[in-house]
C-alpha cells in the first residue's frame, strides 16, 4: 500500500510549526517527519509537536459521547441521545430565563472556521451576547493597545525572518526558549548577526540566558520600566523627531507623561538599576533597525493594556513601526489565539475583525447570514466575567475547546460557579476537569483527523490538513453545531446555514470578513495548499476581466490575485489619517501589593514540555516524563527563611486559595517574587491563586502578579 503523507501543521501553539503526518500502521495515528519547506520553523519541532499523536490514539481519548445518569455519574450514550439532551438543557434554559441565559465560551485552538460557526450560532441560533474565549486571557491587552496605536491588531506586523535582520530586539516578557523552542533561532540569528537582545522577565529564563541585557524588573512594574527608557531616550536627544512629525499623533502628552518617571525612580519601582537602563536605552536606540516584541508578562495585567501601550510608545519615538526590520508586535500564545479574535467568537466581534456595535458591520454580516442586523446581539461579557456570571445570570453553557476549571483565574471560584449552572455541555477528545462537571460531554476530532485553517502569530493563515480518519464515534464540532442548530434553531432548516464541510464554512467566512480589517476573502484553500500560507488583510481581487473561454476559471484567465500582506503600516498606518497614536499612559502599582500579611509576589506561567492547562499534553507519556508535576519555584533567600530545602512541599497561599507544591530553589527570581506554572490541576493548581482583577479596556485579568505568602508544609 502506498503511504500517504499529509503536510499540516502542529495543533499546539501560535508558531503553527508544519509538519509531515504519516498514517501509522494500525490506521490510529501518525508518524510525524520533517516538512524542511515550511519557512517558519524549517522542520525543527518541540517535545509538543514531536509527541502531539499520541493523544490520537490515547487510551484517554473519548470515543462516546457521555450523559450525565439519574445517578449522578457520567455515562456511555449515543449520539442522539446526547444532542437531544443539550437542546433540552439549552433550549429550556433559553425558554425559562430569555436568550442572555445561556452561554458559549470557545478556545484559541479553535480554526477559524469553528470560531467562526460558533460566533455566528452563539448569535444566529442561540440569539444571545454571551459569547468570549479563553483567548481573552491570552492576548487580548496587547490587541487593545495595538487596535489603539496603530488602528489594526496583528501580532505581529512582519514576519518572523525579519527578526535576524534587525538591530535589536526588545523582548518583554517572553520566554520562547520554553514556550515555543524552534522560535529561538531567530533571536540566536539575530546575535549572530552582530544584533542585541534585551529580555525583560523578572525570572533569569531560558531566553534571558541568551541575552545581552537582562532586565529583571518587579512583576508588574514592567509599564514603568517602559517609561524610564523613553524617559532617557528624551533626555539624551535619542527621538527621532522627523518619524514623530510625519507618522504620529499625540506625542506631547506621552513625553510629558515619561519626563515625570525619572531614571531613578524608576529604579525604585522596578528595582532595575539606572545603569542598566542607561545600556538598554544606548543598545536600542544606536542600530538603524530595531524592535520591541511583548507577550503575555505585561500583557496579563490589570493594567496590561497601558503596560504595553508604554512599550509602543517606546517604539513610535524612536520611530521603529512601520518602518522595514523594524517595530512593535505581540507573540501570539494559542494555536489559533490570532485567527480566534478576528472570526467572531470574542464578545465584542463579529467576523473579519469588524466591531459588533458598528452598524454598516453589523448590516454586512447579517446579509451574509441571512438575518435581520436587528436581530444580532449587541458585545456581552468578556471571559472571566461571563464565568463568574455562571449558576446566576447564565443558566446553561456550551463550551468548546477550552478547560477554565485549570486555565481561569481563582480558578476554585470559576471551579463553583460552573458547578452551579443548570446544565453545562463539553465538547472536547479527553475527559478534561471541566468535562468532568458536564451534564453531556461530546468526543471531538483533533488536529490529525480534520482540516481547517489557523493563523499564525504572523498574521498568516495555514491550512491544517486530514491525515487519518478519526474514530468510531467521534464528530467534528462543526457537526455538533450542524446538528444543534437543526434542533433549536427553530424554522427554516437552520442546519442548512450551518455546514460541517471545513471548506464550505471558510467559503462563507471569506464572504463575511470581506471588506473588514481582518478581509480573508482573497484567500482559499486552493491558494493555502498551493502557497505556504497567505498574510492578511488579503482582499478578493477586484472584478476579473471577463474570461475569453466562460469555463476557465478567473485567476486562470489572469485576474489579479492579492498576494496577502506579509508587512503593515509600510505606508500608512490603519487609522483614519494614517498616523500612529502615542498613548499617554503612567505607572500605577499592581491589584493587590504586597503586604505585611501577604508579602511575597507570584507570577505564573509555562514550562517547555506542556501547553496551557495541559489536557492533552498531561496525557503523554514523554511530555510527563519531562515535566511531571507543578512546582514553586524561588529564591534561596525566601527558602532559608521558610526553611525549605529542595523538592519540600510548600504551601502558596493568596486571598483567593491555597496551592501545594514541590520547591524549586534557584538564584534565577528575584527574592521578593515566586513562580509556579499553571498547567496542572488539584492542590498544585496555580490559579487556585492567581488574581481576576481585570484591565479596564482588554478585560484581561492580572495572572502574572498577586500577593501570596509561604508556608512550610510539614510532612
Ligand atoms: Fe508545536 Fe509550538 Fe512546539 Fe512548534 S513550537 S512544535 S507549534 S508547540
Amino acid at each position: 500500500m502506498r503511504e500517504t503523507v499529509t503536510s499540516t501543521h502542529c495543533p499546539y501553539c501560535a508558531l503553527q510549526c508544519g509538519m509531515n503526518l504519516t498514517p501509522a500502521a494500525d490506521g490510529r495515528s501518525v508518524e510525524v517527519s520533517e516538512r524542511a519547506d515550511f519557512p517558519v520553523n524549517r522542520g525543527a519541532l518541540c517535545g509538543k509537536g514531536r509527541t502531539a499523536p499520541a493523544v490520537l490514539s490515547s487510551a484517554v481519548r473519548l470515543t462516546s459521547p457521555l450523559v450525565r445518569s439519574a445517578a449522578g455519574t457520567l455515562e456511555p450514550a449515543s449520539w442522539e441521545e446526547a444532542l437531544d439532551r443539550i437542546a433540552q438543557g439549552i433550549g429550556g434554559a433559553r425558554a425559562e430565563h430569555g436568550a442572555d441565559a445561556v452561554g458559549v465560551f470557545g478556545g484559541g485552538g479553535l480554526t477559524n472556521e469553528k470560531a467562526y460557526a460558533l460566533g455566528k450560532f452563539a448569535r444566529v441560533v442561540l440569539g444571545t451576547s454571551q459569547i468570549d474565549y479563553n483567548g481573552r486571557f491570552c492576548m487580548s491587552s496587547a490587541a487593545a493597545a495595538g487596535g489603539r496605536a496603530f488602528g489594526l491588531d496583528r501580532g505581529l506586523p512582519f514576519p518572523l525572518e525579519d527578526i535576524p535582520r534587525t538591530g535589536c530586539v526588545i523582548l518583554v516578557g517572553s520566554n520562547p526558549a520554553e514556550t515555543m523552542p524552534p522560535a529561538l533561532r531567530y533571536f540566536t540569528e539575530l546575535k549572530e548577526n552582530g544584533g542585541t537582545l534585551i529580555v525583560v522577565d523578572p525570572r533569569r529564563t531560558r531566553t534571558a540566558e541568551q541575552a545581552d541585557l537582562h532586565l529583571a524588573p518587579r512583576p508588574g512594574t514592567d509599564l514603568a520600566l517602559a517609561l524610564g527608557l523613553l524617559h532617557l531616550v528624551v533626555a539624551e536627544g535619542l527621538t527621532d523627531e522627523e518619524y514623530i512629525r510625519e507618522r504620529t499623533a499625540g506625542w506631547e502628552d506621552t513625553r510629558a507623561a515619561a519626563m515625570a518617571h525619572w531614571p531613578e525612580y524608576v529604579e525604585r519601582i522596578t528595582g532595575v538599576p539606572v545603569p542598566q537602563l542607561r545600556k538598554a536605552v544606548r543598545l536600542f536606540c544606536e542600530p538603524e533597525h530595531a524592535m520591541v516584541l511583548t507577550a503575555r508578562g505585561p500583557e496579563q495585567q490589570a493594567k496590561g493594556t497601558d503596560t504595553v501601550s508604554a512599550w509602543i510608545n517606546l517604539a513610535l519615538a524612536t520611530g521603529r513601526p512601520g518602518r522595514p526590520l523594524s517595530g512593535y508586535g505581540c507573540l501570539t500564545g494559542q494555536g489559533n489565539g490570532q485567527g480566534g479574535r478576528e472570526h467572531g467568537q470574542k464578545a465584542d466581534q463579529l467576523p473579519g475583525y469588524r466591531k459588533l456595535t458598528d452598524p454598516a458591520a453589523r448590516a454586512h454580516v447579517a446579509q451574509v447570514w441571512g438575518v435581520d442586523p436587528d436581530s444580532l446581539p449587541g458585545p456581552g461579557r468578556s471571559a472571566y466575567e461571563l464565568l463568574d456570571a455562571l449558576g446566576t445570570d447564565i443558566r446553561a453553557l456550551l463550551l468548546m475547546g477550552s478547560n477554565p476549571v485549570v486555565s481561569a483565574p481563582r480558578a476554585a471560584h470559576v471551579e463553583e460557579r460552573i458547578r452551579s449552572l443548570d446544565f453545562l455541555a463539553v465538547c472536547d477528545v479527553v475527559l478534561s476537569e471541566t468535562a468532568e462537571l458536564a451534564d453531556v460531554v461530546l468526543p471531538v476530532t483533533q488536529w490529525a483527523e480534520e482540516t481547517g485553517t489557523t493563523t499564525s502569530l504572523e498574521g498568516r493563515v495555514l491550512l491544517r490538513r486530514r491525515a487519518i480518519s478519526p474514530p468510531a464515534g467521534v464528530r467534528s464540532d462543526l457537526e455538533v453545531l450542524h446538528e444543534l442548530a437543526a434542533r433549536l434553531g427553530g424554522e427554516g432548516s437552520p442546519e442548512k446555514r450551518f455546514p460541517a464541510d471545513p471548506e464550505e464554512v471558510f467559503e462563507e467566512l471569506r464572504r463575511a470578513s470581506a471588506g473588514g480589517p481582518a478581509d480573508y476573502s482573497g484567500i482559499t484553500y486552493r491558494r493555502l495548499a498551493e502557497e505556504n500560507g497567505v498574510f492578511w488583510p488579503c482582499p478578493s481581487p477586484a472584478e476579473p476581466a471577463e474570461p475569453a473561454d466562460p469555463s476557465e476559471p478567473a485567476e486562470a484567465a489572469g485576474a489579479a490575485v492579492h498576494p496577502g500582506t506579509p508587512r503593515l503600516f509600510l505606508d500608512r498606518f490603519a487609522t483614519e489619517d494614517g498616523r500612529a497614536r502615542f498613548v499617554p499612559v503612567s505607572h500605577r502599582a499592581v491589584a493587590e501589593e504586597p503586604d505585611e500579611e501577604y508579602p511575597v509576589l507570584l507570577t505564573t506561567g509555562r514550562v517547555v514540555a506542556q501547553y496551557q492547562s495541559g489536557a492533552q499534553t498531561r496525557r503523554v507519556d514523554e511530555l510527563n516524563a519531562a515535566a511531571p508535576g507543578p512546582f514553586v519555584e524561588l529564591h534561596p533567600r525566601l527558602a532559608q527563611r521558610l526553611g525549605a530545602a529542595e523538592g519540600d512541599p510548600v504551601a502558596v497561599v493568596s486571598r483567593r486559595g491555597r496551592a501545594v507544591a514541590p520547591a524549586r530553589i534557584t538564584t534565577a527570581i528575584r527574592p521578593d517574587t515566586v513562580f509556579m506554572p499553571f498547567h496542572w490541576a488539584g492542590e498544585g493548581r496555580a490559579n487556585t491563586l492567581t488574581n481576576p482583577a481585570l484591565d479596564p479596556t482588554s478585560r484581561m485579568p492580572e495572572f502574572k502578579a498577586c500577593a501570596v505568602r509561604l508556608e512550610a508544609v510539614r510532612p
